[in-house]
């Protein structure tokens, strides 16, 4: 019963100085937020010692009584959350985070080398949505997911100019490849999902259509986006970025003949995962009965209107460009090409500056080695309290530091980032910029 700090000096201080990183930067991540006392309590609880594989009534293991009533309340609030009745759909919240739970309804619905079309990594997707590199060793492509290793994937993009998904050639490409499953949804796309179009696409090919809304979760559960469950047959999700939970996965499927719900769940267990992590299956039971308050609602528009006032700042006060001209969501895509610095080079100086934020391949970006811009969220920073006027400041400062790092980057004469980032060490300006975040 000793505490970390008694037990563990050097994790405890590590722990500590992440503590006071996350409290003093500016947190600009948009798959990040932070989890409330009550989730972190949840983390932290006895039910971290249980395992309990299988599901509520059937476990492997005795005990598993009140183990059972967590994770029952936390199904059934998953449901409530996002308006779904329970006759028609149902949910497993085993998933250990997002990528584990694409994975398993893959591994439900798909035989292996089963086609899948999901967004391109470069263009906003998420890895496990499949995708391929070129190996420069032998010009071929090489799989760098497990989506694309055990299946045969063909990513669909955004139009490079216009920064939207390009449906025109999606429904070309789908028409030749009759993908077995369509996967909408992304981790850098600044606009809403039009599921009747995807689901158009999906139909017309006999493809299962599945939306990852792990970045918008938050917002569908408070009707701030359009509604996946209106048009898909699955809907994952991770559980801690807008949603604001602890990190974890849930999986919704539909219940009706073709038994996605057995399929579904041996796929989680006994398929690919072992005892569920019951501290996190109540952590998010607790933010699910959050996402139901007018509280939370209140917050999830506050994330709209700050990213809104941030990007309008940048845009109009500023003349940056935004991937498709601004967004309907919690992040913006910052174009930083036509000011004539790279994404690294901003995301390093802004990681000096303690403003954490991430590079990001641009619409039309030729490699994704060197990415054109920069994605920036709101969640963290509503979650913290700021507003739009302070968002309006967050801009002025990141415009400071774009100019400040052209400025250092017009007086050096090589382009390499390594040493763009030595020069920022002990830098003046650097350090002015800093002392003002
Ligand atoms: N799906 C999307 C759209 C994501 O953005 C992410 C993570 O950023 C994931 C899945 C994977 O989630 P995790 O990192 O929890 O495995």
């Amino acid at each position: 019963l000793r505490s970390l700090e008694e037990v563990d000096e050097e994790v405890f201080e590590l722990v500590e100085r992440e503590k006071e990183r996350q409290f003093t930067s500016i947190e600009l991540i948009a798959s990040e937020n932070f989890a409330s006392c009550a989730i972190m309590d949840c983390l932290g609880s006895c039910l971290t010692n249980k395992y309990s594989e299988g599901l509520p009534g059937k476990r492997y293991y005795g005990g598993n009584e009140i183990i059972d009533q967590i994770e029952n309340l936390c199904k059934a609030r998953a449901l409530e959350a996002y308006g779904l009745d329970p006759s028609e759909w149902g949910c497993n919240v085993q998933p250990y985070s997002g990528s584990p739970a694409n994975f398993a309804v893959y591994t439900a619905l798909l035989k292996p080398h089963d086609r899948i079309m999901g967004l391109d990594l470069p263009s906003g997707g998420h890895l496990t949505h499949g995708f391929y590199t070129l190996d420069k060793k032998t010009m071929n492509r090489k799989a760098v997911s497990a989506t694309s290793v055990y299946f045969e994937s063909l990513p669909y993009k955004v139009h490079p100019e216009t920064g939207l998904i390009d449906f025109e050639e999606l429904d070309k490409l789908a028409t030749v490849f009759k993908p077995a499953l369509i996967v909408c949804g992304g981790s850098a796309y600044p606009r809403d999902w039009d599921y009747a179009k995807f689901r158009q696409i999906a139909d017309a090919n006999g493809s299962l259509l599945m939306m990852d809304m792990a970045h918008i979760s938050g917002l569908v559960a408070a009707k701030e986006a359009n509604n996946p469950f209106e048009f898909c047959d699955v809907v994952t999700t991770t559980t801690h970025k807008s949603l604001r939970g602890p990190r974890a996965g849930m999986i919704f499927f539909k219940k009706d003949a073709r038994g996605f719900e057995d399929a579904i769940n041996n796929a989680v267990f006994p398929a690919l995962q072992g005892g569920p992590h019951e501290h996190q299956i109540a952590g998010i039971a607790v933010q699910l009965k959050e996402t139901m308050t007018d509280s939370y609602k209140a917050y999830i528009k506050q994330v709209k209107a700050n990213i809104a006032a941030l990007g309008a700042r940048l845009v109009d006060d500023y003349g940056y460009s935004l991937a498709t001209g601004g967004t309907d969501n919690h992040l913006v895509l910052w174009d930083l090409r036509p000011a004539g610095i790279t994404g690294s080079k901003v995301e390093k100086i802004c990681d000096v500056c303690q403003i954490t934020l991430n590079k990001n391949a641009v619409p039309g970006d030729i490699s994704a080695l060197s990415p054109g811009g920069v994605r920036i969220g709101a969640p963290a920073m509503t979650t913290r309290g700021l507003v739009e006027a302070d968002f309006v400041e967050v801009a002025d400062l990141l415009h400071e530091a774009v100019q400040l790092a052209l400025k250092i980057q017009d007086s050096m004469t090589s382009k390499k980032l390594v040493d763009f980032a030595k020069a920022l060490d002990g830098h003046p300006e650097v350090a002015a910029l800093k002392d003002k975040v």
